[in-house]
């Protein structure tokens, strides 16, 4: 996406995604950080271990949750984990846009344009 074709949903969806995930449900994020089902009973003692720290951060998710999500492709399910945050929790999105052109910029703390050049430093 360029300056020129800039879409705001778009444009809104990828930044949801990149800067937002702690708004999604523990079981949206455990099937959309990860392209394959982190589950409890994993033989792999790294991916064991990325269970326990997805549990403790994010509180518990049934397997049979996951996997049952699993069903549904990649980006079917990260489409409806942000469309669930932007239609339940957009109050809490930081919307940062620059204050010239009214584009989300690239993070919530950037004070600079990349799509007008603008800075407000
Ligand atoms: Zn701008």
């Amino acid at each position: 996406m360029t300056a020129d074709t800039y879409d705001d949903d778009v444009a809104l969806r990828a930044y949801v995604l990149r800067h937002f995930s702690h708004l999604m449900t523990a079981l949206e994020r455990r099937v959309t950080e990860y392209n394959a089902p982190i589950v409890s009973d994993s033989n792999h003692s790294k991916i064991a271990k990325l269970h326990e720290f997805l549990e403790d951060r994010d509180g518990h998710v049934d397997d049979a949750d996951v996997i049952a999500t699993f069903e549904t492709p990649y980006e079917d399910r990260i489409a409806s984990a942000v469309d669930r945050v932007l239609s339940t929790r957009r109050d809490q999105l930081l919307e940062n846009r620059c204050p010239h052109c009214q584009r989300l910029v690239r993070t919530p703390i950037a004070r600079q344009c990349l799509w007008c050049g603008y800075d407000w430093h």
